[in-house]
This record gives structure tokens, C-alpha cells and sequence, in this order.
């Protein structure tokens, strides 16, 4: 059973209020984190809004100039993009959880840094712990590489549903450019655009289900092994 190092609670059987409770005491903690020197040019941490029990997790790179006054995430052009996206398909911000890799605006916005990455990480795994998507997107290099595990970039992914497992959870995990770069390129709209609209056929199909923990991998090991000798297999 999955306990959380901090907390010695088993997160996969939390109702979804007391899911919700957690999350809004983990943000709390959150917004006076110093475990990474973003937290001295930041305004205010940008944790992440949305629906706290949302199927549908986006997950971008780091808050900009906008989000860092206003402390959510999304809110400059990019943002804008993103809500009419998820109009198109029928959705809303209200329906969705987004939160970025980063919590903290990197300085001129430039990309994170490995360490900063390494930082943050842990706040998102726990958003994603306590949330329990069971579809995540990723908009961006960043955001995909970390998730998926591996180096290969957007343009090549983009598109492509892959099942992965994160923290105790498998999710479907969905690369999509991010919507910053999209803004001021015609053709990388229409390919986000197209690849959005996969989205609804997509949740339909992503269960999320727990990954098995080392004791129930245990278990069916010793239940595989018996069948094996009762010649079941
Ligand atoms: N870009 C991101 O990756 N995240 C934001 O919150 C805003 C812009």
C-alpha cells in the first residue's frame, strides 16, 4: 500500500473531499518553498488551479511575468489560447486542473534549469498523487521529457497517447504543443488544433488505474507461481 514519506497516508483511498483538503494544505506549505533560488525573484508561488478532482491534468512549463503577479497559472496569451482550445472541445478551466513544472517564474522567462527542475518536481508528483488525473497532458518539451522519462522531443511526440506511470499511478499521458509557441505559428495551431480535438475520444478511454504497489506486485508473483504449479500456465 502506497504511503506517502511525509505522511503515512495511503492517498489511493482518499475520498475525493479529503483529496481536495490535502491538496489545499499541500499548496499552503507550497507557497513559502525556498528549495530553489527562484524563491528569491519570485512574486508569489503559482501553485496550480483548477478542478482538484479533474480527470484532465495539463501540466506546462513555468509561470511567466502574468502568473507571477496574479498567481495562476495560464492567465497571459498563452492561457488565452488554452481556454479557447478547451472551449472547442467543450471543456473549461473549471473542468481541468493546470499546473507548470516550475512553481516559480524563472527570471525573463527563460527555460529551467536541470536543478530547478529537480527542486519543483516533487510538488507536482504530489499534485498529481492527490489529484488523481487519469489523463495528463503535457504542453511542451519540458513538461513531456519529464513526465515521459524520455528524450525524445514535442515534434516528434506531439500527438501520440502513451500509457505511463506516475508515482502510483498509471495515467495516459498526452504531448501536445505548448500554446506559447503555437501562438505566432499558423501551421503548429492547426496541428494543435487537431491533436486537441483527440481529447474527448481520449478521456474515454484512460482509466487510470493504480500501478500495482511492490506488495501487490509481490502477491501476484506468489499467485502466479502457484498457478504455474497447480499447471495453469
Ligand atoms: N507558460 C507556461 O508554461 N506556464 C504558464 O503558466 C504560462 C505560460
Amino acid at each position: 500500500m502506497p504511503l506517502h514519506p511525509e505522511t503515512d497516508v495511503d492517498w489511493r483511498r482518499m475520498e475525493p473531499v479529503e483529496r481536495a483538503a490535502a491538496l489545499r494544505e499541500y499548496a499552503e506549505q507550497t507557497a513559502t518553498c525556498t528549495k530553489c533560488a527562484l524563491a528569491k525573484g519570485r512574486t508569489q508561488v503559482v501553485f496550480g488551479s483548477g478542478n482538484p478532482d479533474a480527470e484532465l491534468m495539463f501540466v506546462g512549463e513555468a509561470p511567466g511575468f502574468h502568473e507571477d503577479q496574479q498567481g495562476v497559472p495560464f492567465v497571459g496569451q498563452a492561457g488565452k489560447l488554452l481556454e479557447k482550445l478547451l472551449e472547442g472541445i467543450g471543456m473549461s478551466r473549471a473542468d481541468v486542473y493546470i499546473a507548470n513544472i516550475l512553481k516559480c517564474r524563472p527570471p525573463g522567462n527563460r527555460d529551467p534549469l536541470p536543478e530547478e527542475i529537480a527542486s519543483c518536481e516533487p510538488h507536482l508528483f504530489r499534485q498529481i498523487e492527490l489529484i488523481q488525473p487519469t489523463m495528463v497532458a503535457t504542453l511542451g518539451n519540458f513538461a513531456t521529457k519529464l513526465l515521459s522519462g524520455k528524450p525524445a522531443g514535442i515534434t516528434r511526440v506531439h500527438g501520440y497517447e502513451q500509457e505511463v506511470t506516475l508515482g502510483a499511478r498509471k495515467v495516459l499521458l498526452y504531448p501536445l504543443y505548448h500554446p506559447a509557441a503555437a501562438l505566432y505559428t499558423p501551421s503548429m495551431l492547426n496541428v494543435l488544433e487537431e491533436d486537441f480535438a483527440r481529447i474527448p475520444q481520449l478521456l474515454e478511454s484512460s482509466i487510470g488505474e493504480p500501478a500495482p504497489s511492490s506488495e501487490d506486485a509481490a502477491n501476484d508473483t506468489v499467485v502466479e507461481e502457484q498457478a504455474v504449479q497447480l499447471g495453469l500456465f
